[in-house]
C-alpha cells in the first residue's frame, strides 16, 4: 500500500461523534468532520521520507545537544559553563529528585523514545508482515499517542531566553555550542509532530484495510457505533476493546465530568502553596532571599523587563487560572447540556489543551538558573518549595483536559453538516 494514500472509508469525529464518509485521500490533502471542521486525517506529501529526514536529524542534534557546554555565565571574573547532563547530574546530587525526574522525562526520555517509536514505524510499515512486527508496531503507536501531549522542548527553549534576560543585570551568559544543537534538536521534532497523524499511522498499521459499515452521516451513538478516540477505528457500541489497537472504547468517556471536577479541585488545591511557597531562594553575599512566582513578577516589572515580566504573569499565574475557570464553565456545560454556541464552547475547549503545557516556563527557569548559578554564598540559586505544587497543578489541568470529553457539548446540538474536504493545502 502506498503511503500517499488514506484507505478508510468512514471515521467518527473524536470532538462531535459526527459519522464522516471519507473519499480515498491522496497525498496533501487533509479531510475535517463534515460537522464539526475538526481536522480528522491529514496525508502528509512523501510523508514516510520526510518522517526519516526529520527524525534522524532530531536524533543526530540531540546527540550533538549533550556532547558540549549548553550555557556559559560568568561575573566579576568568575566563569562557570554548564551542559545539559550537568543540569541534570546538579538537580539530583542536590537531592530534587522529583524535579529531575520531570526535566529528563519531558526533554530528554519521552522525546528519544517518541523519535524511536516513529522512526521504527515508518521503517516498519515497508517490512513484511511478521506477527512479532505486528506487535511491536501496535505499541510503539500506543506510546507515540500517550507520549505526544507532554513532550515540552519547546517550552524549555522558552525558559532559557526567560532565564537570560532574568540574569543579564547580574552576568553575562552566553550560548555555547550545544544551545544552538539543542535548537536544532527542537525544531525538527516538532516538525516530526507535525508529521505523525495518528488516523494516517493506525491506518497503515492495519494495511489500508476499510472497515465496513452501513451508515448514516450523523451523531454515531444513535446508529449504535463508536468511535475508538485512540486510533480512530468504527466499533459496534458493544465492543469493549479496540480491534485494532487494542484500547478501552466508550461511546462517551465514562465519568468523563467528575474526573475533570476532581482533577480541578486538586489543582486549586495545590494553586495555593504554588504561589504562597517561594519558586527560587537566591543566595547573594551569604543573605537568602526567597522569591514567589508573583514575587518575580513584580522584580522583573521593576527592572523594566516587561515583555518577560508578561510572559511569566501569563504563563504561570493567568493560564492555570483561566484554565481551571475554563474548564469548570465547559463542565457545567456539558452536565447541563444546551444547543448554543457549541462551536465557541469547543474553540475554549481546544485553546484550553493547547495551551496548558507553556504554564512549565517557570519551572524550566527555576532549573536552568539552578545548574548555572552555583557559586557558594557569593551567589547561589536554588528551587524553592513551590516548584513541585506548582508542577502538580501544571499535570493536574493537562489530566483534566484529558478526560473531558468535548462529545458531550454536542449532545443537544443538531445541525446539518457540510462538505469540507480541502485538496492540495500543502
Ligand atoms: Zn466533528
Ligand atoms: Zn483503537
Amino acid at each position: 500500500m502506498s503511503d500517499a494514500q488514506f484507505h478508510e472509508t468512514i471515521t467518527i469525529c473524536d470532538e462531535c461523534d459526527f459519522v464522516n464518509r471519507i473519499p480515498l485521500l491522496q497525498a496533501g490533502e487533509r479531510f475535517r468532520c463534515q460537522h464539526c471542521d475538526h481536522v480528522l486525517v491529514s496525508v502528509h506529501q512523501h510523508v514516510s521520507a520526510r518522517i526519516m529526514g526529520a527524525g534522524l536529524s532530531s536524533l543526530l542534534m540531540f546527540a550533538l545537544a549533550m556532547s558540549f557546554p549548553f550555557l556559559g555565565f560568568s561575573t566579576n571574573g568568575i566563569e562557570r559553563s554548564v551542559s545539559l547532563f550537568t543540569t541534570l547530574h546538579l538537580l539530583l546530587s542536590q537531592g530534587y529528585l522529583v524535579l529531575g525526574a520531570i526535566i529528563s522525562l519531558t526533554l530528554f526520555v519521552f522525546p528519544i523514545i517518541y523519535l524511536l517509536s516513529v522512526l521504527f514505524l515508518v521503517w516498519s510499515f515497508r517490512q513484511p508482515k511478521e506477527n512479532i512486527l505486528r506487535v511491536i508496531q501496535r505499541y510503539s503507536l500506543r506510546w507515540v499517542t500517550v507520549i505526544q501531549p507532554w513532550l515540552m522542548v519547546d517550552v524549555f527553549l522558552v525558559g532559557v531566553l526567560v532565564a537570560l534576560v532574568k540574569m543579564s543585570s547580574l552576568a553575562d551568559i552566553s550560548f555555547e555550542l550545544s544551545f544552538w544543537a539543542f535548537c536544532g534538536y527542537v525544531i525538527l521534532l516538532l516538525k516530526t509532530v507535525v508529521l505523525v497523524d495518528k488516523r494516517w499511522f493506525w491506518n497503515q498499521f492495519s494495511g489500508g484495510q476499510a472497515t465496513n459499515f452501513i451508515v448514516l452521516e450523523e451523531k454515531a451513538k444513535g446508529q449504535g457505533l463508536l468511535g475508538c478516540h485512540f486510533c480512530g477505528e468504527t466499533q459496534t457500541v458493544d465492543t469493549k476493546h479496540c480491534d485494532r489497537c487494542g484500547h478501552s472504547v466508550y461511546s462517551r468517556r465514562p465519568n468523563s465530568v467528575n474526573t475533570t471536577v476532581a482533577l480541578l479541585v486538586a489543582s486549586l488545591v495545590m494553586y495555593i502553596p504554588a504561589n504562597v511557597f517561594p519558586i527560587m531562594q537566591t543566595t547573594f553575599l551569604g543573605s537568602t532571599d526567597p522569591s514567589t512566582i508573583m514575587g518575580g513578577v513584580l522584580l522583573l516589572w521593576s527592572l523594566g523587563s516587561y515583555p518577560v515580566a508578561l510572559i511569566i504573569l501569563i504563563a504561570s499565574v493567568v493560564i492555570p487560572l483561566a484554565k481551571v475557570l475554563a474548564l469548570s464553565w465547559l463542565c457545567w456545560q456539558a452536565y447541563f447540556p444546551s444547543n448554543q454556541q457549541t462551536e465557541q464552547k469547543i474553540k475554549l475547549y481546544r485553546i484550553t489543551e493547547f495551551v496548558g503545557r507553556w504554564s512549565m516556563i517557570d519551572v524550566f527557569v527555576v532549573t536552568i538558573l539552578t545548574s548555572l548559578v552555583q557559586m557558594g554564598n557569593f551567589m547561589s540559586i536554588l528551587p524553592g518549595p513551590a516548584v513541585l505544587s506548582f508542577t502538580a497543578v501544571i499535570i493536574l489541568t493537562m489530566l483534566a483536559a484529558m478526560t473531558f470529553d468535548p462529545k458531550l457539548l454536542w449532545d443537544k446540538e443538531d445541525r446539518p453538516s457540510v462538505s469540507t474536504l480541502e485538496r492540495g493545502k500543502e
